[in-house]
């Protein structure tokens, strides 16, 4: 299954210029380049996984939103072509919420 980047859009102005403004082993702060609101996207599973998750190519650099798998960790988290979430590395299918929101 064909995969593209993860995208998500400002909670606040629906901007699609958000970006990860931290790292991994921190926390999964974003900031929306538009507006300044920052936010923490969190997946769950929503249940039942997929075979075969060919990445995107090329692979989302390391500004680019980014969200953790529920169910792995992972942050191979990437966007199916009917716009749902999947992870890269188990093939979980999950839902993204936005967490901590902070209107800019
Ligand atoms: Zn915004
Ligand atoms: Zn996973």
């Amino acid at each position: 299954m064909k995969t593209r980047k993860l995208e998500i859009a400002c909670p606040q102005c629906g901007s699609a210029n958000v970006f990860y403004s931290c790292t991994p082993n921190c926390c999964f702060n974003h900031v929306c380049s538009e507006c300044g609101t920052t936010f923490e996207p969190a997946t769950s599973a929503k249940g039942g996984f997929v075979k075969g998750v060919i990445p995107p190519d090329p692979l989302p650099d390391s500004t680019e939103p980014t969200a953790e798998c529920a169910k792995c960790n992972s942050t191979a988290v990437y966007l199916m072509e009917d716009g749902g979430l999947v992870c890269g590395k188990c093939g979980a299918l999950l839902t993204l919420e936005l967490t901590e929101i902070a209107p800019g």
